[in-house]
């Protein structure tokens, strides 16, 4: 069994039943069964069972969201904000089916043309921080393309993922398409990168666990996509409105407890305002709410585990440069206060590693040439944000910055319907948006003579 942790108790909230090899080689063979019918299916027809998952998810939204806001430890409005953009996400790949367009391209003696078919069954291996949203990031463009999918769910957080595999049969998604095993990534993980029935592994987790899985599913050639670490700059000019900018910089890498790749855990302050800065962003600081994930008004929660606290609380040695802190509950719990750093060189340590904890590392620059090379020392780029009044500046930074996705005087990263995914070190592909439907679909080419001799 695997017995599911509370990370604001730190007590058992449920056991269920571990997955191993067995389970992982039965759940493989039930999506290579329904793998025929599921293509097969008219675009029409699939486009509405994804919208009934989608209306389905709508109606078990409380629920949901109080599982994972339980499971995860994050706050329940949070956790009610991601279940709309569960439903939101297979609600915009339904129109994917209709969508999936080939090319004509002149030849001569016929016609030549391009399908996207599925690649088969995807092996889909998500994280504990957003479970049931990067689930979904995946589950949309895979069952949308016509794949049929095997998703593993974090040992720590299983409970989304196996309430969603029930949700989706009522929905009416046949049997075999939409299957969960909840089990270690040693095990079940591994199997399913080797699996020789396995077309594609879509995964998102750390760096280290996908350059292993790179690795391994090299010997089957199979498509893998990665969406891993970050360690991303808020570039914070002089020009900018520093009200704004310091606001919203601690919800831009304190957000989901620091557990979050997009966290802007590198704040880049300009030298000339970065007094006034600190003591904008205090304030903003002190208006955190640490405590009760489902308690009303918290906006922060606990870490995940104990090993986490563990981790996190290792950047934050006797010798770490702390300038302010926010406050956070005693008690059971794995409980770590937000905590800004600050002056941070981009050489220390807490620069340097994806904290994934409310750690913020302030480094000052001086001009825009020194944030551009501050920004890109480091061997991520997910995402990043560039505040300043001067608009031609903003655009000039952002096309060198070595980064997926960046946000102009804003610390948004992630919408349904825009790209998402890394440079560098923080990944391999796009997810959500247009271009998620490429990476779960091979183009095929057929040329058809039509010359009458
Ligand atoms: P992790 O890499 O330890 O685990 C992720 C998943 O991989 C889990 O389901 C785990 O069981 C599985 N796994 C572990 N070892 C495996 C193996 N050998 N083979 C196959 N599967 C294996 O990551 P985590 O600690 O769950 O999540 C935190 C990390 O995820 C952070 O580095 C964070 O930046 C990253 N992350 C990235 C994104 C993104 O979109 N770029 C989003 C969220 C989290």
């Amino acid at each position: 069994m695997i017995e599911v942790i509370e990370p604001a108790k730190a007590e058992v909230m449920a056991e269920v039943p571990q997955a191993g090899i067995e389970e992982t080689d039965a759940a493989v063979a039930r999506a290579r069964e329904a793998f025929g019918a599921w293509r097969r299916i008219t675009p029409e027809h699939r486009a509405e069972l994804l919208h009934a998952l989608a209306d389905a998810v709508d109606s078990h939204r409380e629920e949901l969201a109080t599982v994972e806001a339980r499971n995860a430890g994050k706050p329940i409005g949070d956790a009610r904000g991601e279940m709309t953009m569960v439903a939101d996400t297979f609600r915009y790949y339904a129109a994917g089916p209709q969508r999936l367009l080939g090319d004509t391209i002149p030849v001569s003696g016929g016609i030549d043309m391009t399908f996207r078919e599925p690649l088969g069954v995807v092996g889909l291996i998500v994280p504990w921080n957003f479970p049931l949203t990067i689930a979904a990031w995946k589950l949309g463009p895979a069952l949308a393309a016509g794949n049929t999918v095997v998703l593993k769910p974090a040992e720590l957080t299983p409970l989304s993922a196996l309430e969603l595999e029930k949700i989706a049969l009522e929905a009416g998604i046949p049997e075999g398409v939409l299957n969960v095993v909840a089990g270690p990534g040693r095990t079940c993980g591994e199997r399913l990168v080797t699996h020789p029935d396995v077309a594609k592994i879509a995964f998102t987790g750390s760096t280290e666990v996908g350059a292993r899985i790179a690795e391994s599913a090299a010997a089957t050639i199979k498509r893998v996509t990665l969406e891993l670490g970050g360690k991303s700059a808020n570039v914070i000019f002089a020009d900018a409105d520093l009200e704004r900018a310091a606001a919203g910089a601690p919800g831009a890498v304190f957000g989901n407890a620091g557990q979050d790749c997009c966290a802007r855990s590198r704040i880049l302050v300009e030298r000339s305002v970065l007094d006034p800065f600190l003591e904008l962003m205090e304030a903003a600081v002190a208006d955190i709410s640490v405590g009760d994930p489902l308690a009303d008004g918290t906006t922060m929660g606990p870490l995940i585990s104990a090993g986490q606290l563990e981790t996190v609380s290792s950047y934050v040695d006797d010798d770490a440069p702390v300038a302010f802190r926010g406050t956070a509950p005693d008690g059971p719990g794995y409980w770590f206060p937000p905590t800004v750093l600050c002056p941070v060189s981009n050489d220390d340590r807490q620069a340097r590693e994806e904290i994934f904890g409310p750690v913020a590392s302030v480094i000052p620059f001086e001009g825009e040439a020194e944030a551009i090379r501050i920004a890109n020392d480091t061997p991520y780029g997910l995402s990043g944000s560039i505040w300043t009044r001067d608009g031609a500046k903003a655009l000039r930074v952002c096309r060198e910055i070595e980064t997926g996705v960046l946000s102009i005087n804003s610390n948004l990263s992630v919408r349904v319907s825009t790209p998402f995914g890394g440079f560098k070190q923080s990944g391999v592909g796009r997810e959500l948006g247009p271009h998620a439907l490429d990476h779960y679909t091979e183009v095929k080419n057929v040329f058809y003579a039509t010359d009458a001799d």
